[in-house]
C-alpha cells in the first residue's frame, strides 16, 4: 500500500541530541496506572523492603505485565491515591543486581527468551502494530517492525539514541532475532544513504533477516499501523506484527545479554516551555513537579504526557513518571491572546491552509501556546482533513454520520482503519475534535454492533 497523507508540524522546542542523567530523586511516585497497563495486582505490603527490580505490581489483563521496583527501597501503599510510593530509595551496583537474577540454562528458546522479557520490564516495549496494545508474549509474530522514527513533535531523537549506543543497538538487533524464527525484521531509518544506515548495514552484513526501509519524513509514517499497512502486512491475532523502538531494543539487549531488569527510561523532556529541550535518562517514578522546577520557562504549564497531537496532559493526581512514559510536552497556559490577532498578517504562524503571510517566509519553526487554536464552529468542507488523513477515509464525512448517530453507516466508512494520529483535529480550521471523537465511537461500535465479535479484518 502507499502511503498517503501526512502533514509535519513545524514547532519550536525539539529536544537536542544532548542526553541528561538525573541524579536519585529522594523519593519515587509509581504510577499504578499508564496509557496501556492498570497494575491492579499488589504484589509487596506495605512497610516492605523491596530489592531493585523486583515486582511491586502487576497488570492481569496484560499477561500480567510487572511494574518493576526502579530502586531498593521501603514500600508506602497509603501516601498517595493510585501510586506505589518508595521511600529510603538506594541504587544498587549492576553486579550485584545479576547476582541477584540468575541466569536459568533453560532459557533458550525463543518463547522462553520472550517470558523473561515480561518478567524482566522489557517486554513492555512492544507493540501489536494493528492494536497499539501489549502482544501475547507467547504468540511468535508475522514480522516485527523496528522503527527509529519520532515524526510527531517532541518525541525522543531515535537517530540520537542509536548513535548514541551503537554497539548495543547491533547487539540488541541480533537479540531480537533471537525472540523469533524466520520472521522478518523491518528496520525503519530515516535516511537508508547515510552514514549511520551504512554503518548498521556493514555490521549485520549477511542476516538477511533485516530488511531496511525507509519512509518519507512526514507525520504519521512513523506510526506502527501506518507502517505495517504500507507493507502489506494483515491484522491477526494468531500472528501478529509487532513494532518495536530504538530504546526498546536496548532494553531487550541489556536484558537477554545481562539478565538484569531493566528499570531505566530516556524520555524526552521538550517543548516551547522548555529552557532546554533535552533527552534525559531517569526511572519511573521521578517525581514530575522536581523534573519540572528549573526546566520551564513560564509559571504555569501544560504537561503532555506524549505528544501535542496524541498525548494526554497530565493533571495534578499524576506525581511520578509513569512506567511507560517516553516524553513530556511542555506548552506555557494561558499565554495572552494577541489583540485582533485574526487581523494580522501572520508573518509567524502556519496554518495547512496557507492563510497566513508565513507562506511567504522560509522554513521556521513556530512558538505553539495553548491558546492559539481558537472556537470550535462547524464544518466547513474544506477537506483538508481528508487531505492529510493516512488512512485514506473521510473523517468530514464520518463526523457527520456520527453527528446523526448512524453507527452502521459510519462503520460502512471505514472508521475502523483510523490510526488516531490526530492530524485531522489539527489542520481543521473549525477545530472539530475528529480524532477524539472517533476513538469514543470506535469503542461504541464495538459495544452497540459487535458485543460477541472481535475486529473487522483489514
Ligand atoms: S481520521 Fe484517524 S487516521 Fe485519519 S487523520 Fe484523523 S486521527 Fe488520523
Ligand atoms: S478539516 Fe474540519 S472543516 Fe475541513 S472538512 Fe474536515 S471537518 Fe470539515
Amino acid at each position: 500500500m502507499k502511503l498517503r497523507g501526512g502533514y509535519n508540524i513545524l514547532l519550536k522546542g525539539r529536544p537536542n541530541s544532548e542526553e541528561e542523567v538525573l541524579c536519585d530523586p529522594e523519593i519515587l511516585y509509581l504510577p499504578l496506572q499508564s496509557p496501556r497497563f492498570n497494575f491492579s495486582e499488589l504484589c509487596v505490603e506495605d512497610g516492605q523492603q523491596v530489592a531493585q527490580g523486583q515486582i511491586l505490581a502487576k497488570d492481569p489483563d496484560n499477561f500480567f505485565v510487572p511494574l518493576l521496583a526502579p530502586r531498593v527501597g521501603t514500600v508506602r501503599l497509603q501516601s498517595v491515591e493510585s501510586h506505589i510510593v518508595l521511600e529510603n530509595i538506594e541504587q544498587k551496583s549492576e553486579e550485584a543486581i545479576a547476582d541477584s537474577k540468575e541466569i536459568s540454562v533453560q532459557e533458550k528458546s525463543a518463547e522462553s527468551k520472550r517470558k523473561k522479557l515480561l518478567d524482566y520490564g522489557a517486554w513492555q516495549f512492544f507493540y501489536d502494530a494493528f492494536e497499539q496494545s501489549l502482544p501475547d508474549p507467547a504468540k511468535a509474530p508475522q514480522a516485527i517492525i523496528l522503527s527509529i522514527l519520532r515524526l510527531e513533535p517532541f518525541g525522543i531523537n531515535g537517530d540520537a539514541i542509536v548513535q548514541n549506543n551503537l554497539p548495543d543497538f547491533i547487539a540488541g538487533l541480533e537479540k531480537l532475532q533471537s525472540l523469533i524464527e524466520y520472521q522478518p525484521v523491518y528496520l525503519v531509518m530515516p535516511d537508508t544513504k547515510s552514514e549511520l544506515t551504512r554503518y548498521v548495514r556493514e555490521k549485520i552484513k549477511g542476516k538477511a533477516w533485516v530488511e531496511f526501509m525507509e519512509v518519507p519524513l512526514r507525520y504519521p509514517f512513523d506510526n506502527f499501523t501506518v507502517l505495517a499497512r504500507s507493507l502489506g502486512l494483515k491484522r491477526g491475532s494468531e500472528n501478529p506484527v509487532w513494532g518495536i523502538r530504538a530504546e526498546g531494543l536496548l532494553a531487550v539487549n541489556k536484558v537477554l545479554s545481562n539478565s538484569q531488569p531493566y528499570t531505566e527510561r530516556i524520555i524526552s523532556f521538550a517543548g516551547p516551555g522548555v529552557k532546554i529541550p533535552k533527552h534525559l535518562k531517569t526511572v519511573p517514578g521521578y517525581p514530575i513537579d522536581q523534573l519540572i522546577s528549573d526546566r520551564v520557562t513560564c509559571e504555569e504549564t501544560r504537561v503532555i504526557n506524549g505528544g501535542i497531537l496524541t498525548g494526554e496532559t497530565v493533571t495534578k493526581k499524576t506525581k511520578g513518571i509513569d512506567s511507560e512514559c517516553s516524553r513530556f510536552t511542555v506548552l506555557c497556559e494561558h499565554t495572552e491572546r494577541e489583540f485582533m490577532g485574526f487581523a494580522m498578517p501572520g508573518f509567524g504562524k502556519h496554518s495547512y491552509s496557507n492563510s497566513f503571510m508565513s507562506l511567504v517566509r522560509r522554513k521556521f519553526r513556530e512558538n505553539i501556546t495553548t491558546d492559539l487554536r481558537g472556537e470550535q464552529r462547524p464544518c466547513v468542507a474544506c477537506g483538508f482533513c481528508e487531505e492529510v488523513c493516512p488512512a485514506g477515509i473521510m473523517p468530514h464525512f464520518i463526523h457527520k454520520l456520527l453527528y446523526q448517530n448512524e453507527l452502521e453507516e459510519v462503520e460502512k466508512h471505514r472508521i475502523d482503519l483510523c490510526v488516531g494520529c490526530g492530524l485531522c483535529s489539527f489542520v481543521c480550521p473549525s477545530k472539530l475534535e475528529l480524532g477524539k471523537q472517533f476513538s469514543d465511537a470506535h469503542d461504541l461500535i464495538r459495544e452497540e454492533l459487535h458485543p460477541q465479535s472481535s475486529e473487522p479484518e483489514e
